[in-house]
C-alpha cells in the first residue's frame, strides 16, 4: 500500500468506525459485528503504525469510543475511563507480556490476574463514607452520562457499602443471557424491535431517560475496579476484588490469580469454549498486572492501559450466504427447517447448518434462499439464524406443502406452530426417528446404535419400529457393510442388555407426543408399571402435578392405539419388561420411608427428590402422622410448623446428606 492508498484508506476507516461508533456507544444498534468492528479497528493500527505522519489525535485509535447521547446531564470522571488494547492470538499476547517483563528483567514471571471480559458497559460509581453518591457511563472516558437515578434500580449495586468509605469503582452492567431472550420475546409480542445482543439490551435499559424502565428490567452489576481514596488499603488489584466483595459488590466470580503467561493462555482456552455454559455474555478475557505499583509504572497511553489487555474470543457472530433451507421430519412428525449455510468458521468451528425453529420464525425473519443472514453460536451445539441483512428483499422461503420424506400432505394444527406429517405408521423419517429415539442417550441408551445403524437396518428391511431391535440376531448385524463380527456381537449384547429399563426410560423411550424424560419421570413415579399406565384414564393422569390435558391426552391415546398396543405385545413378546418402578434403586436406605420437602434448599428440590427415591422413600407433598421426615431447607413454609406440632423428624440439607456417607 502506498502513502495515498494508506491516506485514502484511512480516512474511510475513521469514517466506520465513528459511524460505528455512533451506532454503537449512543444509540445501542449496533451495525456491524464486534468482529467486524475489531477487525477494521486493526487494519487502521496497522496502516497508522507503518504511516505513523497519518495518525492523528482525533484518529478512532487514540481516544475511546462513546460519548453522551441527548438527554442525560454529563459528568466528568474523577479517574479516567479507559479503553482495553486486544489480541485476537496467542502471539500477540505473549508479545504484550514479553513488552511488560522488559520493564522487570528481574523478574522470573509477573503476576497478573486472568478474568472474564464481561460484555456489557462499563460505569462508574463514586462512594462517599460508604454512601452511592453517582453513577455514571463510560462515554468518552473523560466525561459521560450521569445515571445514578438508573443506577439505584440494580440490585446488585449496594446503595450502602459495608464499610463507611469513599471509594470509586468500576464494573460493567450486564443483562444475564435468559432475561435477554424473554425481553426480546416480549418485544417481538408487542411489536417492538428486539436488541441484538445482550450488551444492547444492558445499554438500552441503562440509558433510559425515565428510571422506571430500568427498573423492569433484569440488570445486574460485576465489579471489577476498586479505587478507594485512601490508596494504602489494597496494594494488588486482587486485593482490589477481595474488598469489593467485603463491601457488598458482586464480582464475577471466575477471575484468577496466576504467574506467567503460559497459565493466561491455558485460561483463555478454557473459556473460549466454556463461556457458552454463562448465563451471561462474555466476549474475550482481561489479562491484569496485579501490582498497583507496577501499574502506575506501566501508566497508559492516551486510550488504554499498557497494563492490561484484553484476549478476544473468536466471533459469536458471523454473516454468510442462506443457500438452503433442509427440512428434517422428526419422530412425531413434527417438520422443521434447517439452514444450510455457506460454511463459515464461528467461535472456532466450522459451521454449515444453523437451526431456524420453525416456519413462523422463517416468516418473521423474513429470510429466503440467497440471503446474507447473521448467525450467532448458542449454548446449543447448533447455531440459530438471528436476522438478515437490512433492506435485502429475497422474498420468503415458501412452506412445504409435502412431507420430504413420504410425500404425505402436511397438516398444521391450529394451536401449534410446527408442521406436521400425519403419516405416522409408513413415514419412512418417522419410522427411523422413532427407532433412533428408542436407543438415544436420552431414552433406552443403547450402545453404537445411532443415525446410521438404524438407516442401514432399516434400508435392509430388518426392522420396521423398536421392538424389531430385540429380535435381530448377530448374524442380521453382519449383512451390513462394514460390520465385523466383533461389533456385531457388541451391537447384539448391547441391545439385549436393555431389556429391563426403569419404567421412566421405558416411557420415554416410546416417542409418545408431547412425553419426554421429564414427563416420562413424573408419570413413571405414580404408575410403576406398565399395566398400570394402560389403564390409567386421562382423569387418573392430570391429577399428576406437571401433567396437563394434551400431555395426559396424548398418552392415553397412545395406549389405545392399535399399532402401538402391536408393538407393545412385541416388546413383552421379545422379553422387554420395564422394572416397576421409576428410578435405578442405588440403595434401600428410605425403604417405606416417605417425605415432605419445604423451603429453599442449594439446589432444585427435583435433585433431593430423585435422591430420596432412588433409596427407596418416597415424596409427598403434604404433612401427616405417615411422614417419615421433613427436608427443610432456608425459609421452610407451614409444612415446617405442622412437623413440628406432630412430632414428625425434621432434618436440615447437612443431616439428610449424612444418610449418603460412606
Ligand atoms: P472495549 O469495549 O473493547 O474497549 O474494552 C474495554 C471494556 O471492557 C471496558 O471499558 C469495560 O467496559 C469492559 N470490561 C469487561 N469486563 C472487564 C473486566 N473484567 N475488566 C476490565 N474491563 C472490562
Ligand atoms: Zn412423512
Amino acid at each position: 500500500m502506498d502513502y495515498q492508498e494508506a491516506k485514502a484508506r484511512i480516512s474511510e476507516l475513521k469514517k466506520i468506525i465513528e459511524e460505528s461508533n455512533r451506532a454503537y456507544y449512543v444509540e445501542d444498534a449496533p451495525n456491524i459485528t464486534d468482529f467486524e468492528y475489531d477487525e477494521l479497528f486493526r487494519e487502521l493500527n496497522r496502516i497508522e503504525a507503518e504511516y505513523p505522519e497519518l495518525k492523528t489525535a482525533d484518529s478512532p485509535t487514540q481516544k475511546v469510543g462513546g460519548k453522551a447521547a441527548e438527554g442525560f446531564k454529563e459528568v466528568v470522571h474523577k479517574y479516567r475511563l479507559y479503553s482495553l488494547d486486544n489480541s485476537n492470538n496467542y502471539d500477540d499476547l505473549r508479545k504484550w507480556y514479553e513488552r511488560v517483563k522488559k520493564e522487570y528483567p528481574k523478574e522470573d514471571e509477573l503476576s497478573l490476574v486472568v478474568e472474564l471480559k464481561i460484555d456489557g458497559l462499563s460505569c462508574a460509581l463514586t462512594y462517599k463514607n460508604g454512601e452511592l453518591i453517582l453513577g455514571a457511563t463510560r462515554g468518552n472516558g473523560i466525561a459521560g452520562e450521569n445515571i445514578t437515578q438508573n443506577i439505584k434500580e440494580i440490585k446488585s449495586i449496594p446503595q450502602k457499602l459495608s464499610k463507611q468509605i469513599s471509594i470509586d469503582v468500576r464494573g460493567e452492567v450486564y443483562m444475564p443471557v435468559s432475561s435477554f431472550e424473554r425481553l426480546n420475546e416480549e418485544n417481538i409480542e408487542r411489536g417492538i424491535k428486539e436488541f441484538a445482543n445482550p450488551r444492547n439490551a444492558a445499554a438500552g435499559s441503562l440509558r433510559q431517560l425515565d428510571s422506571k424502565i430500568t427498573a423492569q428490567r433484569d440488570l445486574h452489576f460485576f465489579a471489577y475496579t476498586a479505587l478507594p481514596e485512601d490508596k494504602n488499603i489494597i496494594k494488588t488489584h486482587y486485593e482490589g476484588m477481595k474488598l469489593l466483595e467485603e463491601l457488598g459488590f458482586e464480582t464475577n466470580p471466575n477471575y484468577k490469580l496466576v504467574k506467567g503467561i503460559d497459565e493466561v493462555i491455558e485460561l483463555c482456552k478454557y473459556w473460549e469454549t466454556q463461556r457458552f455454559n454463562l448465563n451471561y455474555a462474555t466476549d474475550g478475557m482481561v489479562i491484569k498486572i496485579n501490582e498497583i505499583s507496577k501499574q502506575n509504572e506501566l501508566g497508559y497511553t492516551s486510550r488504554a492501559p499498557k497494563w492490561a489487555t484484553a484476549f478476544k474470543f473468536p466471533p459469536e457472530e458471523v454473516w454468510t450466504k442462506l443457500e438452503d433451507v433442509e427440512l428434517s421430519v422428526g419422530k412425531t412428525g413434527a417438520v422443521t427447517p434447517i439452514a444450510i449455510l455457506t460454511p463459515v468458521k464461528l467461535a472456532g468451528t466450522v459451521v454449515k447448518r444453523a437451526s431456524l425453529h420453525n416456519f413462523d420464525e422463517i416468516q418473521r425473519l423474513g429470510i429466503n434462499k440467497g440471503n446474507e443472514v447473521l448467525i450467532k453460536k448458542a449454548a446449543e451445539i447448533i447455531p440459530k439464524v438471528i436476522r438478515k441483512r437490512e433492506n435485502e428483499d429475497m422474498g420468503v422461503y415458501s412452506m412445504p406443502d409435502k412431507c420430504p420424506s413420504c410425500g404425505a400432505e402436511l397438516v398444521k394444527t391450529d394451536d401449534e406452530v410446527a408442521l406436521y406429517c400425519p403419516n405416522s405408521l409408513d413415514c419412512p423419517a418417522q419410522i427411523k426417528g422413532r427407532i433412533e429415539y428408542w436407543a438415544s442417550k436420552e431414552a433406552m441408551d443403547i450402545d453404537g446404535v445411532g443415525e446410521s445403524i438404524v438407516e442401514k437396518l432399516y434400508e435392509k428391511g430388518l426392522i420396521n419400529d423398536f421392538a424389531d431391535l430385540y429380535k435381530l440376531t448377530v448374524d442380521d448385524f453382519m449383512t451390513l457393510d462394514l460390520i465385523k463380527e466383533k461389533s456385531a456381537d457388541n451391537l447384539y449384547s448391547a441391545i439385549q442388555g436393555t431389556k429391563n429399563p426403569t419404567m421412566t426410560k421405558f416411557l420415554t423411550a416410546l416417542s409418545i407426543k408431547l412425553i419426554g424424560k421429564e414427563t416420562a419421570e413424573l408419570i413413571a413415579n405414580e404408575f410403576p408399571t406398565l399395566e398400570s399406565i394402560k389403564n390409567a384414564s386421562i382423569e387418573d393422569l392430570i391429577k399428576i402435578d406437571g401433567i396437563g390435558d394434551k400431555a395426559a391426552k396424548s398418552v392415553v391415546e397412545f395406549f389405545n392405539d392399535e399399532n402401538n398396543k402391536i408393538i407393545l405385545n412385541k416388546l413383552e413378546e421379545y422379553g422387554v419388561k420395564p422394572q416397576g418402578s421409576a428410578y435405578e434403586k442405588t440403595s434401600n436406605i428410605f425403604d417405606g420411608k416417605t417425605f415432605v420437602i419445604t423451603g429453599t434448599l442449594s439446589q432444585p428440590r427435583s435433585v433431593f427428590e430423585e435422591r430420596i427415591k432412588k433409596a427407596g422413600g418416597k415424596v409427598s407433598g403434604s404433612v401427616s402422622k405417615k411422614t417419615s421426615y421433613v427436608l427443610a431447607g432456608e425459609n421452610p413454609g407451614s409444612k415446617f410448623d405442622k412437623a413440628s406440632d406432630l412430632g414428625v423428624i425434621i432434618l436440615s440439607e447437612n443431616e439428610f446428606n449424612l444418610f449418603f456417607k460412606e
